[in-house]
């Protein structure tokens, strides 16, 4: 079966006596046991059966199920956040005395998370050129217990040669996770490319109405699904069954919003690079987009996300160019139903592979509005910035 058949269809769990298509929303805080056995032995279930609302419900199980067949896992976790897959594989897959690193493009929060709290664990972090490939060299030291890819990177887009990143991380004994977030399961699958975790944020594309958070982690190694299981239990991790529910209703519609959130994405940056204010356009489907042969190489297709960076000049008249969009709302997250917009004054921090540009950088979420009425809004919002070309040339 092709994925967006896969997304539709439930896993192998019993249905009972009463079948619809929906899956059922089962509440629970105690689970109960038939026979006293049955309770005593309650801790072996936590991984694949049921001991306590917390570890699983059918419900999350189905998810889980649901996530594994798409990423070809052996298990799939989910998790309270994005945020918390990244932090829980972390915690799992180093000791304190070992060292990660993160590519400079990484998610921003790991910045903090790993000078923070990382380091008070006594886990040292460091940051690569998320473009060096293979070529990580001097910097997959002995202490080097986890390698993370994100590809393509946060607000920069640079998309990873994950597969080569990934063989020269395991020659080297350390093992290697990817943030799947932008693509998905359904445009690529870390697993099949040398990764041993894939995490993905599913409050984004998979849940897809800007309405929840969740986060999942999937393993090609039933053991390493046990340790996450055991780790997460430490933590307090747990998803609510009605929170599962809302996820398994986005990832039911997700292959259909990935392919018209791609479509009008390619031709929304298509506009963007011909417009005086955009130095460049950083959406991994566009020729010249850094890693974009990559992309080609690796991916099945697109999403809804570019970064613009803008000349300086356009920084002074930016605010009020997004604050006339009708159809982008600002904010922060992305994947939902409703077009964004993130603005950022400057590109955001590096520190191991400066980048050159210096002007604002814009990143838009393209969600399922009409793509016509999406281009008209960003032509009268932005159709002001650029008189900011003329009058800093001439004034
Ligand atoms: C949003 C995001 C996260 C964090 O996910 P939350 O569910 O918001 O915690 C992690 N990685 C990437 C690439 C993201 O975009």
């Amino acid at each position: 079966m092709r994925d967006p058949t896969l997304c539709v269809t439930p896993g192998d769990g019993d249905p009972g006596p009463f079948q619809s298509l929906a899956v059922p929303v089962h509440r629970a805080s105690t689970v109960v046991f038939p026979t006293v056995a049955a309770y005593q032995g309650r801790r072996d279930e936590i991984y694949d059966g049921f001991s306590y609302g917390l570890y699983g419900t059918p419900t999350s199980r189905e998810l889980e199920t649901r996530l594994a067949r798409l990423e070809g896992a052996a298990r799939t976790l989910v998790v309270p956040s994005g945020f918390a897959a990244i932090a829980l594989t972390t915690l799992a897959a180093v000791a304190p005395g070992q060292r990660v690193l993160f590519p400079d493009s990484i998610y921003d929060t790991v910045r903090p998370f790993a000078a923070h709290f990382l380091a008070g664990l006594g886990i040292a972090s460091g940051y690569y050129d998320p473009m060096a490939g293979g070529g990580l060299g001097e910097q997959l030291t002995d202490d080097v217990g986890l390698v993370w890819v994100e590809s393509p990177g946060s607000m920069t887009m640079e998309v990873q040669n994950v597969s080569a990143i990934a063989a020269a991380a395991r020659a080297r004994g350390a093992k290697v996770a990817a943030d799947n977030t932008w693509a998905t399961p359904l445009r690529f699958k870390p697993l099949a490319h040398g990764v041993d975790f894939s995490i993905c944020a599913l409050s984004k594309y998979v849940a897809g109405h800007s309405d929840v958070m969740m986060g999942s982690v999937s393993v090609g190694d039933v053991d390493l699904y046990r340790r996450l299981k055991d780790y997460s239990r430490y933590l307090g991790y747990g998803v609510s069954a009605d929170e599962s529910s809302l996820v398994l209703r986005g990832l039911e519609t997700l292959a259909v919003r990935m392919d018209r959130a791609e479509q009008s994405a390619t031709r929304l940056a298509d506009w963007a690079a011909q417009q005086p204010w955009a130095a460049e356009v950083r959406f991994p489907p566009r020729p010249g987009s850094p890693g974009h042969d990559l992309w080609k190489r690796d991916f099945t297709g697109g999403a809804g996300l570019f970064s613009v960076f803008l000349h300086e000049w356009a920084r002074p008249g930016l605010a009020t160019a997004v604050e006339a969009l009708q159809l982008f709302a600002i904010g922060a997250s992305w994947g939902g139903t409703r077009s964004l917009v993130a603005v950022l004054d400057g590109p955001p921090l590096r520190t191991a592979a400066p980048l050159l540009h210096k002007g604002p950088v814009v990143r838009f979420s393209v969600g399922l509005e009409d793509a016509d009425d999406l281009l008209a809004d960003l032509a009268q919002a932005f159709g002001g910035l650029a008189s900011g070309e003329s009058s800093e040339r001439h004034g």
